[in-house]
């Protein structure tokens, strides 16, 4: 019982001392500077930051879409330094991803596009694949929608096809990308909050890029990332009243 508490607190992502570098010989460039990160289960965090500091290249290391050069990188204990292609391919396996722009194939309606990622991902009847990606886009309001292809449908009901298509396999950790940055301010608020209601009744842990500062109080912690460092790491409440200064770790880079 006590080794399940344990591993029931184990982080879901813990970043340890991690650079990254573009680039080879004289145009060799750091990018990524002592990157120090913990994200618990079940945890909304919301990464802001300049445009060109560094975090989409944090995001693809901790989704294993590239190899990490120096430091450690865990995800749920397993560590990604070293891990082979195969590796990392298994890993991706068990993380949700959105993008800023959807990714959604054009030629697949919108059931076709989530029922892709639970056939990719899972040893499933075609019968049960599909009723379980009718199921997910439902959850995300677009039961009405499941045979209309992307063109059909607007930048927000595309967004939230995205979304259904991250959490159908239960992943515990989704990583967004900007996720509502072609979304005007209603939609954008509709799906993060979409997101943010699944993945806690999911136990998903969330980590978000964004600059819209319109949605930052969803988040659980925000971090902010400046010319490859991060530099705050504040609790919801004290970025909120706007006195957070006390509570805030400040990582000198
Ligand atoms: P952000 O997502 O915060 O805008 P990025 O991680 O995309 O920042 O980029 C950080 C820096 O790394 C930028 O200076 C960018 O030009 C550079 N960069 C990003 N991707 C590559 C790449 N594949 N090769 C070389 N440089 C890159
Ligand atoms: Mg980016």
């Amino acid at each position: 019982m006590k080794t399940n508490i344990l591993m029931a607190q184990e982080s879901v992502i813990s970043v340890k001392n991690l650079n990254h570098y573009y680039g080879k010989g004289n145009l060799k460039r750091q990018i990524l500077f002592d990157i120090n990160l913990e994200i618990n289960p079940g945890e909304i965090v919301i990464m802001t930051g300049p445009s060109g500091s560094g975090k989409t290249t944090l995001l693809s290391l901790i989704g294993g879409l590239r190899s990490v050069q120096q430091g450690s990188l865990k995800l749920s204990g397993q560590e990604l330094f070293g891990a082979s292609q195969t590796e990392l391919v298994q890993i991706r396996r068990n993380i949700g991803f959105i993008f800023q722009a959807h990714n959604l194939l054009g030629f697949l309606s919108a059931r076709q596009n989530v029922q892709m990622a639970v056939e990719l991902e899972t040893e499933i009847s075609q019968i049960d694949a599909v009723s379980k990606s009718k199921t997910m886009l439902e959850a995300v309001g677009l039961g009405q929608y499941v045979d209309f292809f992307p063109d059909n449908l607007s930048g927000g009901q595309k967004q939230r096809i995205a979304i259904a298509r991250a959490l159908v396999n239960h992943p515990s950790l989704v990583l967004a990308d900007e996720p509502t940055a072609a979304l005007d301010k209603q939609s954008g608020r509709d799906v993060v909050e979409l997101m943010q209601q699944l993945a806690k009744e999911q136990g998903t842990s969330i980590l978000l890029v964004t600059h819209d500062n319109r949605i930052l109080d969803i988040a659980d912690r925000i971090v902010d990332m400046e010319d490859g460092c991060l530099v705050r790491n504040s609790h919801n409440e004290a970025i909120a009243n706007e006195s957070g200064a006390t509570n805030n770790h400040s990582f000198s880079c």
